[in-house]
C-alpha cells in the first residue's frame, strides 16, 4: 500500500500515484512491457490472484506480465525527499485512551526521516515503558521509575507467576482428588479379592468335609458288608448240618439220642427255626 496524500505538505505530483490503490507509490515497480508503475506490494497483490485460465497482466493496460518487474529507483527517491508531516500531525478525535492525552506534533521534514522520527525522536508519539505503562515519549521522563513505574513493573512480574501458582493449585486439587478416587477403588477391590478368597476357603472346606464323610461312610458299608457275608457263610453251614439233622429225624427219634440238647423247635407248619449268633434264622424243612 502507498503513503496517504494527506501526509505530504504539498499535493505530490499525480504521476506519483498508484492506479491500484491510489496512494503515493511505495517502493514503486514497473513493467517491462508497457512501463506502467504500481507500489510493489501491489501489484504483488494483483499476480498472486491470477489463476492459469487468467494469467497474470497490468492492472492499467491489461498487457500480460512476462517479466519480473524492476524497481523505479529515481521515483523513489524523488518520493522519498518530498516533504512529509508527522504522523502524529492531527489528532486523533476518537482516541479513548486512558493513559494519555492525544497531542499534536509540529515536525515536517522529508519523507526519508518520517520513520526515524516517529520512532526515536517524535515527543507525542505513544511509547510503552517496560511496566507497560503507554504514554507519549516527551513524558515518560516522569514515568520511568517513578512508585507507579515500579508497582506496575512488580504487578506485571507478579501477575504471572501468581496465575501460574494458582493454575499449579488448582492442578493439585485436581490430583488429590484423583488419589482419592483411586484409593476407594483400591479399598474397593482389596475387599471384594478378600471377599472371594473367604467363599473358596469356605468351598475347600466343605468339599474336604464332604469327601472324609464319604470316605468313612463307605468304608464303615464295607466292613457291614464283609461281616454280613461271614454270617450268611456261618449260617449257610448251620442249615446245611440242621438239613442233614431233619432227614435223620427218624433216627434221633428211635431213643439213641446222645442227650445233647439243641436249641431247635419246630412249628406247626413245619418250619424249624435255628438261633445262631443271635441271629434267628427260618428254614422251611421239609419233613418226611
Ligand atoms: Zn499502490
Ligand atoms: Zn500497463
Ligand atoms: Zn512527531
Ligand atoms: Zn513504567
Amino acid at each position: 500500500m502507498g503513503h496517504p496524500t494527506s501526509l505530504f505538505l504539498t499535493t505530490p505530483d499525480p504521476n506519483l500515484r498508484c492506479a491500484i490503490c491510489l496512494d503515493i507509490f511505495s517502493h514503486p515497480v514497473s513493467l517491462l512491457s508497457c512501463s506502467h508503475t504500481f507500489c510493489s506490494d501491489c501489484l504483488a497483490t494483483c499476480v498472486n490472484a491470477t489463476t492459469k485460465k487468467n494469467p497474470p497482466c497490468c492492472p492499467e493496460c491489461r498487457v500480460l506480465i512476462e517479466d519480473d518487474p524492476h524497481k523505479v529507483r529515481v521515483i523513489e527517491s524523488t518520493i522519498q525527499n518530498l516533504v512529509v508531516r508527522c504522523k502524529n500531525a492531527y489528532l486523533d478525535e476518537d482516541c479513548n485512551s486512558e493513559d494519555y492525552c492525544p497531542q499534536e506534533c509540529g515536525w515536517t521534514g522529508p519523507l526519508s526521516e518520517w520513520s526515524l522520527h516517529a520512532a526515536r525522536e517524535c515527543a507525542v508519539e505513544i511509547v510503552q515503558c517496560v511496566c507497560g505503562y503507554n504514554c507519549p515519549r516527551g513524558q515518560m521522563g516522569g514515568h520511568v521509575g517513578s512508585k507507579e513505574c515500579v508497582e506496575r513493573a512488580v504487578d506485571k512480574r507478579v501477575a504471572p507467576v501468581q496465575k501460574e501458582l494458582e493454575a499449579a493449585k488448582q492442578r493439585e486439587e485436581g490430583y488429590k482428588s484423583t488419589i482419592e478416587k483411586l484409593v476407594s477403588e483400591r479399598d474397593d477391590l482389596q475387599s471384594r479379592v478378600q471377599d472371594e478368597l473367604d467363599q473358596n476357603r469356605m468351598l475347600t472346606e466343605q468339599n474336604t468335609w464332604l469327601r472324609h464323610t464319604k470316605d468313612s461312610a463307605k468304608k464303615a458299608s464295607l466292613n457291614k458288608i464283609q461281616r454280613l457275608k461271614r454270617e450268611k457263610k456261618e449260617l449257610m453251614s448251620q442249615l446245611a448240618v440242621m438239613e442233614g439233622r431233619v432227614k435223620n429225624n427218624g433216627v434221633d427219634r428211635s431213643g439213641n439220642g446222645s442227650g445233647k440238647k439243641r436249641r431247635r423247635s419246630a412249628s406247626k407248619d413245619g418250619r424249624i427255626r435255628a438261633v445262631s449268633n443271635g441271629h434267628e434264622l427260618e428254614v422251611h424243612a421239609i419233613v418226611g
